[in-house]
């Protein structure tokens, strides 16, 4: 075998990007960079801050969030076991604190009690699954247990703290080192749960009500990837939480979107508005609707079929072809609503009108999941195809308490941004490559040591500048310049840095002109300014 043979057998395997992720690049992510300046300013100007999320929380608070029913959570999710006990057990450091007692007298007894509520979570979480029964967690508990004996003895034999405790306690104080449970973590499929998680973890409930929070970043389902549709996708997405859930709070919400979609011009804007009632009559709706699905459970498909019993609402989110006729027949929730919920539907309605919202009414709107109630919203755009929702939003006022927090109101939405840059590049929303505003063309060491000063300035007065990092015969530089797409050259010779006059090229005419220095930075703020 020849040398060059072997060398390309040696040749390094490439890399791809994961199927359904991909790399943003320039100049698309100047129209990225864009829509979430934009997002910044216009939610600011609503009264709404960043709330940064961590990527990956525990699986248990989307499979409670989310629902563990949900195809995001039963089939999408990226999901690692990952040995990180301090997050979830909290309670081994607290336990561990009593110990050493700086003031010289630890109550033991109530150690001893934590201790025994701490073992009886473990064995619930274990029993729920929130802790997997792997080898390695019910060997921890095995542990535990014994641990659990070891104090409990402490406390039958009715001794008094003295030295003859001191090996249970050493032994009990190597807690947290030794003993970690492995737990599922997942990467976030989407922020609500961690916006919620977030607002009962920092006590936000103290804060003057509602906290009116926003986040931008990537999401990942693993869905099957298509276009407007990613493994790892972008959402900005909004939460108002506490409060009240006055009528005006979603219309605000959803007001903020459409200036956010205004601002960017998006085109082909269709809000659609529904509202789902509440805890007092939609289980009545949802009985109604299954009875009346079993009535033409032979007409409907599979995938409908098996909802009549898990979730008869999502049936109507159906885009089968032949489901449409019999859907069409199916009751209204609008005509099934309680007062409370009619009177909240009608005032969300006018605040809207109020604001100029314009909105189309789409009783077949739905969300499956039990704490979302009253107003549901979708947006949708042009030039995306079958994947044209470019945003969802809904109230969720039981989900704080469904994560243990206190009694909560919520409102929120999440805009794909993946599908928002798509269709603002198909209408030709999308902003043209930034060129260079100048290229310096410099030939000799005077000439390099200028226009290297020469840069820096133009830098400063925000400027983007390329300054080539080797020596370039002019003809050269000024190609390059071209390909570029820089607006002027500035050519620095020994003849310009001896005599202080820069020579300007401005590339589209082939114009060119003598500056003094300080003309020349007047001379381009002036044509910036035009
Ligand atoms: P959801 O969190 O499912 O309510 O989705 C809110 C918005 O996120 C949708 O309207 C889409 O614009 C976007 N979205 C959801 N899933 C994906 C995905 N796999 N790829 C791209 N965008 C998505």
């Amino acid at each position: 075998m020849s040398e060059g043979a072997v060398k390309k057998e040696e040749r390094p395997r490439k890399f791809q990007a994961i199927r359904g992720t991909r790399d943003l690049l320039p100049p698309e992510t100047a129209l990225w960079s864009r829509v979430e300046q934009t997002a910044h300013e216009v939610f600011a100007t609503f009264g709404f801050g960043e709330i940064r999320i961590p990527i990956f929380e525990q699986t248990e608070l989307f499979a409670r969030a989310v629902g563990g029913e949900t195809d995001i959570v039963s089939k999408e999710m990226y999901t690692i076991l990952d040995r990180s006990s301090e997050n979830i057990w909290r309670e081994v450091t607290d336990l561990y604190n009593v110990f050493p007692h700086p003031s010289g007298s630890p109550d033991y007894s109530d150690f001893i009690k934590r201790l025994m509520v701490f073992v009886e979570r473990v064995d619930n979480a274990l029993t729920s699954g929130e802790i997997p029964r792997t080898d390695a967690n019910v060997a921890a508990f095995e542990k535990l247990k014994e641990m659990r004996r070891d104090a409990q003895s402490l406390l039958t034999n009715d001794v008094r703290p003295g030295p003859q405790w001191a090996g249970i306690i050493n032994k009990l104080l190597s807690w947290p080192s030794t003993l970690g449970f492995e737990v599922n973590l997942s990467l976030r499929p989407e922020a609500t749960a961690s916006v919620c998680r977030a607002y009962i973890e920092h006590g936000m409930q103290q804060l003057p009500q509602p906290v009116k929070l926003y986040y931008m970043g990537p999401m990942f389902r693993r869905e099957r990837p298509q276009k407007g549709r990613y493994r790892q996708f972008y959402q900005i997405g909004a939460e108002v939480l506490g409060g009240s859930d006055a009528p005006a709070i979603d219309a605000e919400v959803i007001e903020m979107v459409m200036t956010f979609f205004d601002r960017l011009e998006l085109q082909g804007v269709q809000l659609d508005i529904n509202s789902i009632g509440g805890r007092n009559c939609r289980p009545k709706y949802v009985e109604l609707l299954r009875a009346e699905l079993l009535k033409v459970r032979d007409k409907l498909g599979a995938d409908s079929q098996r909802r009549i019993e898990t979730n008869p609402l999502r049936v109507l989110d159906s885009k089968l072809e032949s489901e449409q006729g019999i859907i069409a027949t199916l009751p209204r929730i609008a005509d099934h609503l309680c007062e409370e919920c009619a009177a909240h539907y009608a005032a969300v309605k006018h605040q809207l009108e109020m604001r100029g919202v314009i909105y189309r009414e789409n009783w077949r709107l739905v969300r499956g999941l039990d704490y979302y109630m009253r107003t549901t919203f979708e947006i949708t755009a042009q030039g995306l195809g079958s994947q044209n929702a470019v945003c969802g939003g809904g109230r969720y006022d039981g989900l704080v308490e469904l994560l243990g927090g206190p009694p909560t109101k919520g409102i929120g939405f999440a805009i794909g941004e993946d599908r928002l840059i798509l269709s603002l590049q198909e209408s030709g929303k999308a902003p043209a490559q930034q060129g260079r505003d100048v290229y310096i063309a410099w030939m000799g060491e005077r000439a390099h040591a200028t226009a290297i000063r020469a840069a820096k300035d133009l830098r400063k007065a925000g400027f983007s500048v390329e300054l080539p990092p080797v020596e370039q015969k002019f003809g050269k530089a000024l190609g390059q310049a071209d390909k570029l797409g820089a607006k002027y050259a500035l050519i620095l010779g020994d003849n310009e840095v001896s005599e202080g006059l820069w020579t300007l090229k401005t590339l589209a005419d082939g114009s060119q002109t003598k500056f003094t220095e300080p003309d020349l930075l007047e001379h381009l703020r002036k044509q910036r300014a035009l």
